[in-house]
């Protein structure tokens, strides 16, 4: 049982892969909000050897879900109220990704428009491949 210490209302992010809290933080926007962040590293899981959590109070909404997938659909969202976890969430790979990729297409429209939305669209499930969505140009090897 997760330990969700002082935490009453917030959600845990659970199964991290040990050494990616940080990534995650960053790609989050975590260090943005003014919420309280506890980044607990190297925690031991029986089912993962070592493992990384963060813990962030404050509702659903501060954490984009999609982004959160997209990085590593094998975290576990725990969402907590009243100190005791209330609902976990499934994660799954999201069909858009919306301003947090950018197309390396020099010539691709998003790279000479400014203002346009960076969109990614997933274009293989199962090997985990994102192509622009103006000029089809190919995001793989996942890494944060
Ligand atoms: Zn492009």
């Amino acid at each position: 049982m997760l330990n969700v210490g002082s935490l009453n209302e917030g959600i845990v992010l659970d199964h991290i892969k040990a050494g990616k809290s940080m990534d995650i933080y960053k790609y989050l926007g975590l260090d943005k909000l003014d919420c309280q962040v506890a980044i607990i590293k190297n925690a031991r899981s029986n089912k993962m050897g070592r493992k990384d959590i963060i813990k962030i109070e404050g509702s659903l909404d501060l954490v984009d879900l999609d982004i959160l997938g997209f990085i590593d659909h094998d975290i576990t969202v725990n969402i907590i109220r009243n100190s005791e976890i209330c609902e976990k969430k499934e994660l799954s790979l999201p069909h858009t990704i919306k301003n947090v990729l950018k197309c390396k297409n020099p010539r691709c429209i998003s790279t000479i428009e400014q203002e346009l939305d960076q969109i990614f669209i997933l274009a293989d499930e199962e090997k985990e491949v994102y192509r622009c969505k103006y000029c089809e140009e190919k995001y793989d090897n996942i890494q944060v």
